[in-house]
């Protein structure tokens, strides 16, 4: 805080800091309650038998935003483990991670770090189907990639390790970077496993599709079931609600502080007015008693006895009003005659 009251440039910017932080996560959190509540408004279909009559008799042979449950069936072709034998499936992703160890300047450790240097993700179009098998319709998922929790089965993942030799690592002490290896993985979207599809679901000719929905409303494809895949959205909500509430309460806090420094100085500044004020009403009252007239006391004359020359300067409130005698004279506790500040340091100045 500045003596002059206004806010120091560090207390406002941590103050617009805070709010525009508090304001990103509001809104992550905003959207993020919204997909819950969307999720929760969502209508349950069950995939039996009369689908297609329920479908049809929808306004555009379509449920805008529906959950689905079934089984992972191909349609045509299927996709092979390149490194399982026997294991099928639909999506399948492909994914080298290159990992590494850098040196940290300002923590003088070294850190683990992974980056992606290859993903290839492929699907061949595929259809959740019912449980009971007597039930024929299935449900076409057009677009799957588009959806978000996909959370795919690993199927596969092996660690090829950087051969090191005495020459390389010298050179990573000196780059600062000690590469560790590649890790390659291979995660599938297996036949047979069952998925929640949340979409928008409609009536194509005489095919069922689930698709990613209108605009604001998130396209799923998950493992695991709706009640598990709505509490993994609720948790992420909440935990956005959460930091979104910290990050304003250190908003609110710097705040306060702001305006509380500023009452406090405000309040000091009006009594020190007030002390001033009767310090004069007193000393004109004692320049009467004196029968000294007012234009007659000099300039530069000691406020108390009136007629010698001023040489102290107090510490911390800096007031120069007294002579070395009056100083002396004050009563302990010593305070400033002026402003009623305690009197630390006494400084003597000298006028030549
Ligand atoms: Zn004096
Ligand atoms: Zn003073």
């Amino acid at each position: 805080m500045e003596s002059s009251g206004r806010p120091s440039t560090a207390q406002v910017l941590l103050l617009a800091t805070s709010s525009a932080v508090t304001a990103v996560l509001y809104s992550v959190y905003r959207k993020k309650a919204a997909t819950v509540n969307r999720l929760r408004e969502a209508k349950k279909i069950s995939l039996e038998q009369d689908l297609k009559n329920i479908l049809s008799e929808a306004p555009g042979k379509c449920v805008p935003y529906a959950v689905i449950e079934g089984v992972v069936r191909s349609v045509k072709e299927t996709l092979n483990s390149q490194f399982v034998d026997n294991c099928k499936g639909v999506i399948q992703r492909l994914t080298l991670r290159e990992k590494k160890m850098v040196w940290n300047r300002t923590t003088h450790l070294w850190n683990d770090r992974e980056k992606i240097i290859h993903q290839r993700t492929t699907t061949v179009p595929f259809d959740l189907c019912s449980h009971d098998d007597s039930v024929t319709v299935s449900v076409r998922v057009v677009r799957p990639l588009e959806a978000s929790e996909t959370n795919l089965e690993t199927t596969y993942e092996t660690f090829h390790p950087t051969v090191q030799s005495l020459g390389n690592i010298i050179g990573h002490f000196i780059s600062g970077e000690r590469p560790q290896g590649i890790r390659e993985t291979e995660e599938m979207l297996r036949l047979g496993e069952c998925v929640t599809g949340v979409g928008e679901l409609v009536l194509d000719n005489s095919l069922v599709k689930l698709q990613p929905p209108k605009q604001g409303l998130r396209f799923f494809l998950s493992r695991q079931d709706y009640a598990a895949l709505l509490a993994k959205q609720e948790r992420s909500a909440r935990l956005w609600r959460l930091l979104a509430g910290l990050c304003g309460l250190a908003a609110c806090a710097t705040l306060f502080y702001i305006l509380w420094r500023q009452w406090t100085l405000r309040r000091k500044q009006q009594k020190e007015r007030c002390a001033l004020q009767e310090f004069k009403e007193e000393q004109r009252r004692r320049m009467r008693e004196l029968e000294v007239d007012e234009d007659a006391v000099p300039s530069g004359a000691c406020s108390i006895c009136l007629s010698a020359q001023r040489t102290c300067a107090f510490l911390e409130c800096g007031h120069v009003c007294t002579c070395e005698p009056c100083y002396q004279a004050l009563p302990p506790p010593k305070k400033c005659p002026i402003c009623r500040a305690p009197i630390h340091r006494v400084v003597p100045l000298y006028n030549s």
